[in-house]
């Protein structure tokens, strides 16, 4: 029997078990399964009421080069090419071991959870890496959980984190990209007809029985599928139950300290305890700690993501590993008060910026980035602007037809009545381009040279400023139907709106220093034996880049897996 915790008022008994698990999103369901087939006595413990964490609200797109399940598709890719790229972007940066691991065992990691568990994983036949370097693929890298049907999961269905609303319609129906198009021109085709009759036909019958729709995709599929796995195998889930400390002796973690509604109790552990809390998130001291001021504000993660894992795992000896490109990894978030009070966060990934006929443009007006890259080297190129000109917030620009066509925001494309958009203060609008500088407060002659400027590079098709619409993933997300450039048309006549975009982070990269194995290092750089992190947790092995779709989630499961294959004796070690 241990000695009573602090604030215990008896000692209570000791569960002992082989592996903890802490926090139920992609990398730690991923542990707890792996480690239970495996044969470990494994408990996964969740510190809210539902699984999935920042999963659930992601994408759900899952990064693995040279894949089984990419090669059957024929879209075949190779590790070759795929280190080659890695090379090209992150350069001299440290994480080779890491990345090594993450390559060699990607795939088998993929083939172990098809062939084990309920999920199942559909590559992308189109789905570009992030930049235009030597070795990118166009697709087959990145791979998405297949849909799921969450009434499978019956009263489960209610513990899976649903996603953003502002990514729902219709009081909770998830659309993907491929939905978009079809829903936006229903009697374009027979084919659009049908798929847009199934979707509103299933959505009306779910809203009968169910909160939301249960046609789940992306992240919340993923989610889905992995809780699925695991209540197929008994396997423990303890829900509202938190880690608050780790308990080290003899170099060795031994036991952790959970709490849920009775108190805190502790559980003994053979082989080790697995963090998985979604990294740094709303941590107010790793916040203040790891990121530029002006990037403080918003995070993409849920607000009960407070970085408790890195948190208990630095009082437990753990080293931080930050020497990062970018201490996290960024998408520019437009931001909305809604009626109660709270801000609703939008994140502009993929829908609005590579379309042709928007800017963006900081307090001088002008551009400071190609719009169409990645989410991340938008923000980046913004905190680079925001040292010589204020440029946080920056604001993207666009007129009617744009929002008329492509949506900007919250606001849908096709939107009718955008008042409450502009009541609000989301969207501001102008008559003319001075008339909306004035309204966002940037500088008028600036905004007006950078607009003409912008139109005659429409006009030619060539961005000679950023090279907008000149990469791979620039025209993937560009109007396919434009020309010359998918990317770029003229910006007018007015009207011309803006919304503002703020810097908010949708993983840290900087996290506990961990080796190839997951297993966390202390101050020294040795593991510290029975304690391993996967996922935000972990420093990124891409060192604050973002090659491609999925780079966070892909490492999740890999070293998810590696970590409950490492303390289960199954890597060789
Ligand atoms: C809009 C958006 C889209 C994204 N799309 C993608 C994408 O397509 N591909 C990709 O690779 N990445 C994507 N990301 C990033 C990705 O979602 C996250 O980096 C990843 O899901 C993190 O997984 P995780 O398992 O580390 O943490 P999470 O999924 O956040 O799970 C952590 C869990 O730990 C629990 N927890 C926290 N503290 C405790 C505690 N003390 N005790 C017990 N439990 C605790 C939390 O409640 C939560 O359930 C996206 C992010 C956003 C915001």
């Amino acid at each position: 029997m241990p000695d009573p915790l602090p604030g215990q008022q008896a000692p209570m008994p000791e569960q002992e078990i082989d592996l903890l698990v802490i926090g139920a999103g992609a990398a730690g369901m991923t542990a707890a399964l792996v480690g239970a087939i495996e044969g470990l006595r494994t408990v996964l413990c969740e510190k809210t009421g539902m699984v999935g964490g920042t999963t659930s609200t992601s994408a759900g797109t899952v990064w693995i080069p040279g894949s089984h399940q990419s090669e059957q598709a024929g879209i075949p890719d190779s590790i070759e090419d795929a280190k080659t790229y890695l090379n090209a972007v992150i350069g001299p940066s440290g994480g080779n071991a890491g990345r090594a691991a993450f390559l060699n065992t990607g795939p088998t990691m993929l083939d172990y959870l098809e062939a084990h568990t309920d999920v199942r994983f559909i590559p992308a036949p189109a789905h570009p890496d992030y930049q235009d370097r030597p070795g990118a693929a166009f697709g087959g890298r990145a791979l998405g959980a297949a849909p799921f049907d969450g009434r499978r999961l019956g009263h489960d269905f209610a513990r899976v984190r649903p996603p953003r609303p502002e990514f729902l319609v219709l009081g909770g129906m998830m659309v993907g990209k491929t939905d978009i198009p079809l829903l936006l021109a229903p009697f374009g085709s027979l084919t659009a007809l049908k798929h847009v009759i199934g979707l509103i036909g299933r959505h009306a019958l779910d809203r009968l029985r169910h909160k939301r729709g249960t046609r789940l995709i992306m992240g919340n599929a993923l989610v889905a599928r992995l809780l699925y796995s695991l209540r197929r195998r008994d396997i423990p889930l303890l829900f509202e139950t938190q880690l608050e400390q780790l308990i080290v002796s003899g170099g060795r973690v031994t036991r952790a300290v959970l709490r849920d509604a009775q108190g805190p109790r502790s559980i003994r552990v053979r082989k080790g305890v697995v963090l998985a809390t979604g990294g740094i998130a709303w941590n107010e001291q790793l916040r203040t700690l790891l990121f530029p001021e002006p990037a403080r504000r918003f995070s993409l993660a849920p607000e009960s993501n407070s970085g408790d894992g890195i948190a208990a795992a630095l009082q437990a000896g753990a080293g931080l590993d930050d020497n990062m490109q970018s201490p996290a990894l960024w998408m520019p978030s437009s931001v909305m008060q809604r009626p109660d009070g709270t801000a609703s966060v939008y994140p502009h990934i993929i829908l609005d910026r590579a379309k042709p006929g928007l800017i963006a443009v900081n307090s001088a007006g002008r551009r400071f980035v190609n719009e169409a890259d990645s989410y991340h080297d938008f923000v980046a190129a913004m905190l680079r602007a925001h040292q010589t000109v204020p440029s946080i917030p920056a604001f993207l620009i666009c007129d009617g037809s744009f929002i008329r066509d492509y949506g900007l925001g919250l606001v849908h494309p096709g939107t009718r009545d955008i008042s409450r958009f502009l009541e609000s203060g989301y969207l501001k609008r102008g008559d003319t381009l001075a008339a909306l500088a004035q309204a966002i407060g940037v500088d008028a002659k600036g905004l007006q040279d950078t607009v003409a400027r912008h139109n005659a590079f429409a006009y030619s098709g060539v961005d000679d400023e950023f090279g907008r619409g000149s990469s791979p993933l620039n025209r993937f997300n560009g109007d396919a139907d434009h020309k010359p450039n998918p990317c770029m048309r003229p910006i007018g006549p007015g009207p011309f709106f803006a919304v503002a975009v703020w810097p908010a982070d949708l993983a840290g990269s900087a996290g506990l220093h961990t080796d190839e194995n997951a297993r966390v290092l202390d101050l020294n750089q040795q593991p510290i034996d029975g304690l391993y992190a996967a996922g935000a947790d972990a420093a990124s092995i891409f060192r604050g880049t973002y090659p491609g779709p999925g780079t966070m989630i892909g490492p999740a499961l890999v070293f998810g897996w590696r970590a409950a294959m490492h303390a289960a004796g199954k890597l060789g070690q």
